[in-house]
């Protein structure tokens, strides 16, 4: 199973609050999907603040020039800013609140106009300021704490102002305030739902990306559990179907022909019934690991076939080659020394016998027909005394 490449989200974290140890992941994660985003919020403030200029003409002209001025000085800071921030830095921090650090300045800028102008609409223009909080608080996606923050520095500023440019007549200033609170706490609590919502979907996404993993590895694993005998551990009767279709169907297309070998324990009956059922699994893992071992060059396949018999299905492209693998097969078993004192012929310990067959001779039209050809000649060898390999004609020992 492979180790997954995101970190695992801690089940007690999975209610939108993000543990330290996401941090990076989260900041990757809206990077990734808001960046974008924070940067047209920026080009959007951007064009609103300039468009205001016109506002300013009409309710403080005598500082028309000045508001241009200033907006167009403070746009090509900005601009340079995003630039900046959103080409070279890798902050998500900074690209989230470049725009509510703008409006900063911004809100500054704007009512050092409003004290100098001498304009009698000053004091019904200076509700215009909710825009600046309105703005920065609802362009966030990241961090609350941050846009916290600073819409505290910008109504401090704004209602600093305010107070001022009133001269601290209480009954206006406070119908400022009265006016101006109710829409700080509604777009912080926008901000917060906004950020809180990015916070969720970047854990559903890590979750689900989890999910998948398991799934995945959880699939591989059931296709190797529905493909591998559980006793020997080589490939079982279902592995072996399909890769004699698959070699079949590749001698057919490609023209390259492969082998097959039919091994059968001699006399496992009575080492079954002498040495008991466990001895007998013991001698099968055995056999099969050593058929297995013997061919570790990736050109065959072991599988159990059944029993105590098992096939190997090898990339032999000659009968020659064949006669060499299925008589270090057998020798390998002999090398084992498993004891087997209760057979009828004279040797005393276990052997395997072997049916073989190249795919491409004559009269083998399907896989069925291979096998059964290497059926027969085992049956052969059993016959001329076991412990032998049959491949037609004579058989070997
Ligand atoms: P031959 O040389 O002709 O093959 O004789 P044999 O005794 O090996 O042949 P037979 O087919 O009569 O016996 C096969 C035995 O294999 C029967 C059964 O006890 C044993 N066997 C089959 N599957 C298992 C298994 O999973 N575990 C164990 N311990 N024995 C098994
Ligand atoms: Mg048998
Ligand atoms: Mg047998």
């Amino acid at each position: 199973m492979t180790a997954p490449e995101f970190p695992a989200i801690p089940p007690r974290q999975r209610q939108g609050r993000i543990p330290p140890s996401l941090e990076p992941a989260f900041a990757a994660y809206v990077i990734q999907n808001y960046r974008r985003f924070l940067l047209a919020i920026n080009f959007i403030a951007m064009a609103a603040y300039d468009a205001y200029a016109l506002a300013d003409a009409l309710l403080i002209p005598d500082m028309a020039r000045e508001s241009l001025f200033l907006r167009s000085g403070l746009s090509l800071i900005g601009l340079l800013n995003i630039f900046l921030v959103f080409r070279f830095s890798r902050s998500v921090l900074l690209m989230d609140l470049l725009m509510p650090i703008h409006d900063i300045i911004s809100t500054i800028a704007w009512f050092e106009l409003l004290k100098r102008s001498a304009s009698p609409d000053v004091p019904f223009f200076l509700y215009a300021s909710v825009v600046f909080i309105v703005l920065g608080n609802l362009g966030v996606r990241y961090s609350f704490r941050g846009i916290a923050l600073i819409s505290g520095l910008i109504s401090a500023i704004i209602l600093y102002n305010v107070w001022t440019i009133h001269d601290g007549q209480a009954r206006p200033v406070l119908t400022f305030t009265l006016v101006y609170l109710p829409v700080l706490a509604f777009s912080l609590f926008i901000s917060w739902t906004n950020i809180s919502g990015v916070r969720r979907a970047f854990l559903a996404d890590l979750e689900g990306r989890q999910q998948r993993t398991e799934l995945a590895a959880l699939n591989l694993r059931l296709q190797e559990m529905a493909t591998t005998d559980a006793l020997t551990g080589v490939g079982n009767r279902r592995a072996l179907d399909r890769q004699l279709g698959e070699s079949w169907g590749g001698m057919r297309t490609n023209g390259r022909p492969f082998a097959l070998l039919l091994a059968d324990i001699d006399y496992f009956k009575p080492y079954n019934d002498h040495y008991g059922h466990q001895k007998g699994d013991q001698c099968l893992q055995q056999v099969a690991t050593s058929l297995a071992g013997t061919l570790r060059d990736g050109q065959s396949s072991v599988f159990r076939y059944g029993g105590e018999e098992f096939v190997v299905l090898l990339q032999a492209g000659h009968a020659d080659d064949l006669r060499c693998v299925a008589e270090r097969l057998r020798e390998r078993v002999v090398q084992l020394g498993i004891e087997h004192l209760h057979r009828p012929d004279e040797l005393r310990y276990l052997t395997i016998s072997l049916g073989a067959a190249m795919a491409d001779e004559t009269g083998l039209h399907e896989p069925h027909d291979l096998l059964a050809r290497c059926d027969q000649r085992l049956y052969q060898a059993k016959q001329e005394g076991r412990n032998r390999v049959q491949l037609g004609g004579c058989a070997t020992i």
